[in-house]
């Protein structure tokens, strides 16, 4: 009978899980799952302070727009750097799944932060998703919301970790008894990798590339594996002498070496959050090995070369671009199970459950 009331609840849910990521938004519908998933980033007209074009229209625009136009990306680190376009950017949103079902009205809305992120910075993110018509909001950790986007056991007594390399953050987090026990955000992640790869050709060839080329060849050129034969990828850019446009040939070699230095770092602060771990959980992680999530889980043989630096299993996942989101919505269809991991709001009522 609960079961079957379950099902009823669900089907006339009005809430909305929401993966505020630096790169891309994700929405997960109640009973739906994930129902939207566009670029964090907004076209505004300068002119007129009107937006343009949200999502991945607003992207395409992105190093291409007219003087008068302005793409932003509103989210910077992760946190809310600009608050009026990122309130535009989720009524944006939330009139788009208000498309897909008609059902939804003031939403209660779970959002997804990264780690250790100030009251002041989740204070904006909670406004914002008032002021684009939720009715109740909750804020959730990413890494944990992560966690329980794969089904971790997160509410058992013992250790998990989470490393979530997303655009802006990398987002690192050991996880216990339905809480963050550490966490840790750092700034090296794939725009990061983007800009090593923009200074990295800039010396080698003499030629300065625009960031979504250098994010284009990351994906198609960017692997940590001994490859058997190397992959050449043809780029072009501007000639920094002569100001005209030249072609050159980048390989998975020059961007080992482009982004090594940052991954190095992120190494070290994977090993800083380790040293600090209590030692009955780090026996749990080292045993049960950390879970790598986010677009950057997805660069070839990174999993393998944070195994062997780290000595500790690391496992990916099917789904590490949208794991925060279902995490979001998971929290939402078992909100007593999981109110506890959610980040208290100082000044607000007691949540419904
Ligand atoms: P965020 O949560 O900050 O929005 P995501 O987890 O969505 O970030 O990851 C976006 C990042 O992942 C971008 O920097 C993008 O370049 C990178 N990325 C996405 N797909 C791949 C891929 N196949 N290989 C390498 N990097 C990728
Ligand atoms: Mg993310």
């Amino acid at each position: 009978m609960k079961k079957r009331q379950n099902k009823w609840k669900l089907l006339f849910s009005n809430d909305i899980g929401i993966d505020l990521g630096t790169v891309n938004t994700l929405v997960y519908l109640g009973g739906r799952g994930i129902v939207l998933n566009e670029p964090s980033v907004v076209a505004i007209n300068q002119k007129t302070g009107r937006v343009v074009a949200v999502g991945k229209e607003a992207k395409e625009m992105l190093g291409r727009t007219p003087a008068h136009l302005k793409a932003v990306c509103p989210l910077v680190s992760g946190v809310i750097s600009d608050y009026e376009v990122s309130e535009e950017m989720l009524s944006y949103f939330l009139r788009q799944v208000k498309k897909i079902s008609k059902r939804i009205r003031r939403p209660r809305v779970v959002v997804g932060v990264p780690s250790g992120i100030t009251n002041v910075e989740s204070r904006a993110v909670r406004d914002a998703a008032r002021a684009a018509g939720a009715r109740e909001v909750h804020i959730i950790e990413e890494p944990l919301a992560a966690a329980i986007g794969v089904e971790l056991p997160v509410n058992d007594p013992v250790g998990n970790m989470v490393i979530d390399m997303g655009g802006g953050t990398t987002d690192l987090a050991v996880i216990s008894l339905g809480g963050v026990v550490i966490s840790r955000n750092v700034k090296i992640a794939g725009d990061k990798l983007n800009e090593d790869i923009i200074s990295y050709v800039r010396n080698k060839f003499q030629i300065l590339i625009g960031e979504r080329t250098a994010e284009a060849v990351k994906i198609a050129a960017g692997s940590m594996l001994e490859e058997e034969t190397s992959v050449e990828i043809p780029v072009r850019g501007r000639d920094l002498v002569s100001g005209l446009p030249r072609e050159v040939m980048v390989t998975d070699e020059d961007i080992k070496k482009a982004v090594a230095p940052s991954l190095e770092k992120l190494l070290e602060a994977v090993k800083e959050i380790l040293e600090e771990t209590p030692p009955e959980i780090l026996s749990d992680i080292l045993k049960r090995g950390i879970v790598f999530v986010g677009g950057g889980a997805l660069i070839r043989g990174l999993r393998e070369a944070f195994e062997e630096e780290l000595q500790i299993p690391i496992h990916t996942v099917s789904d590490p671009l949208s794991c925060v989101a279902r995490g979001t919505g998971l929290v939402l269809e078992n909100f007593s199970l999981y109110k506890d991991a959610l980040i208290k709001d100082d000044d607000a009522f007691e949540p419904s459950t």
